[in-house]
């Protein structure tokens, strides 16, 4: 099986787990098993040296019986329309399991943003909206960042919406500038979000942050903020950091900062200065308190779960665990954080930028991180509770209370 189709399956290998005791038919449960629109589109765009070249993307609504859809782009090269599904069907339990008033997308293009210029990224990005604009929209379906999308993405998509429109239209992408109507604290919230939830799991089992040890998978967006918030916040020694290229580790602690800027002048986290190098494999193994994967899904598997030393898992990437991978772990006694857990803090901000549009103000970070911290924390005890008091793993607990609240909605509107 393919790596896109493997994370399909294990996504509706865990909704399958949780359907017995949610007493779903076998009917609402193939309804829940597939997304209620898809679409591909392909996209001509003039590159630099006067050619054309197509490119193929999709958009995928997952479930909106909660709300309109919402959820990333991606630009990657290996991006497929399985791996689309799967991650609009993981924003579906997301949005339901923080109780946010939105059901799940995801959309992607594939291409490699590294072999782009900004002008060809920019034109790509708006052929994109053009493509998929008649199915977008603030009560219809939001896109927001994912991997290799960022905020100037993000203002590029909304200007070509809003021309489409003949009007402004803030609302219709999240995850944009503040000086556009994004919100503040977007940048970290992922992050923050699951430092917050970082710190409830380690109050529970008794681990004390201060200096504990944590290797971050992946050092983009989310994991570049989860090390630096993880150092910050709770003082934690961020030992070892890698990107696509290889990872860097050092016994003393790493000053991410530092790090990050070592990046961006050499291209990679790689040879910086007092550390050592080491592949992404031996990331995974080292022998530390927490352990993030902030990079893409399938990292954890029945290959090297048996090796993982962490003791709490903190999925602040999508899917970034195999089925059989979980297995290995939770006969470890690892606490995993579940992805739509850990990594809620985007799209919860993301939901705050659309209230915060559609109301014509913006709040102070303060207000955004209380407010964050207010509903990862509640997220997360009615995950830990639902699993203590049913005796289920985090992960199953998690999609039993958010497709539930699905299945609600379905049910309410009459659907099922
Ligand atoms: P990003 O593009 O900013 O960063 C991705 C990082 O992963 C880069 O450092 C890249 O070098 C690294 N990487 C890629 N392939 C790798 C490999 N094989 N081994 C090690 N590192 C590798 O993306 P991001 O926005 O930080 O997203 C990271 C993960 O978090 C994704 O799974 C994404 O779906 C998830 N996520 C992101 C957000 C968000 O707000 N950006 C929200 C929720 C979940």
């Amino acid at each position: 099986m393919s790596s896109h189709s493997k994370l399909l399956e294990d996504v509706k290998q865990h909704l399958c787990t949780c359907a017995a005791g949610l007493k779903l038919t076998p009917d609402m449960e193939v309804f829940l098993e597939v997304p209620m629109r898809e679409l591909y589109v392909s996209l001509p765009v003039h590159m630099d040296d006067g050619s054309i070249k197509v490119f193929k993307g999709f958009r995928v609504q997952y479930n909106e019986a909660l709300g309109p859809t919402k959820g990333g782009v991606r630009f990657h090269p290996d991006g497929t329309m399985e791996t689309t599904r799967a991650l609009a069907a993981l924003m579906t339990w997301k949005c339901a399991l923080h109780k946010l008033p939105l059901g799940g997308a995801k959309g992607g293009v594939i291409c490699n943003p590294k072999e782009l210029s900004h002008r060809e990224i920019e034109r790509l990005s708006r052929a994109y909206i053009r493509g998929i604009y008649q199915i977008i929209g603030p009560d219809r379906d939001i896109p927001a960042p994912d991997v290799y999308t960022n905020p100037q993405v993000m203002a590029w998509m909304m200007d070509e919406y809003s021309k489409l429109a003949g009007r402004n239209v803030f609302g219709s992408i999240t995850g944009k500038p503040t000086s556009l109507g994004g919100s503040a604290g977007r940048y970290d919230a992922t992050a923050r979000g699951g430092l917050y939830t970082i710190r409830e799991a380690a109050e529970r089992l008794g681990i004390n942050l201060k200096d504990s040890r944590v290797a971050v998978h992946g050092f983009g967006n989310v994991g570049y903020h989860a090390a630096y918030l993880a150092k910050k916040l709770y003082g934690c020694k961020v030992v070892a950091v890698s990107d696509s290229k290889g990872a860097i580790f050092s016994p003393y602690g790493l000053d991410p900062e530092d790090v990050s800027g070592h990046k961006h002048s050499t291209g990679s986290v790689l040879n910086y200065p007092g550390a050592e190098n080491l592949t992404n494999k031996e990331l995974l193994e080292l022998d530390v308190e927490i352990l993030i994967p902030a990079s893409l899904e399938n990292i954890i598997t029945e290959e090297n779960a048996g090796n993982i030393k962490a003791r709490i898992l903190a999925e602040m990437a999508n899917g970034p665990t195999t089925f059989e991978g979980e297995a290995i772990l939770n006969s470890k006694g690892i606490h995993i954080i579940p992805d739509i857990l850990c990594n809620g803090g985007g799209v919860i901000v993301s939901y705050f930028e659309m209230v915060q549009n559609q109301s014509s103000t913006q709040w102070e970070e303060e207000e955004v991180r209380n407010r964050l911290e207010r509903k990862m924390k509640e997220a997360y005890c009615s995950v830990y509770d639902f699993a203590s008091k049913n005796n289920v793993e985090m992960r199953q607990a998690a999609y039993t209370l958010a497709v539930g609240r699905v299945v609600e909605a379905m049910q309410l509107r009459g659907w099922i």
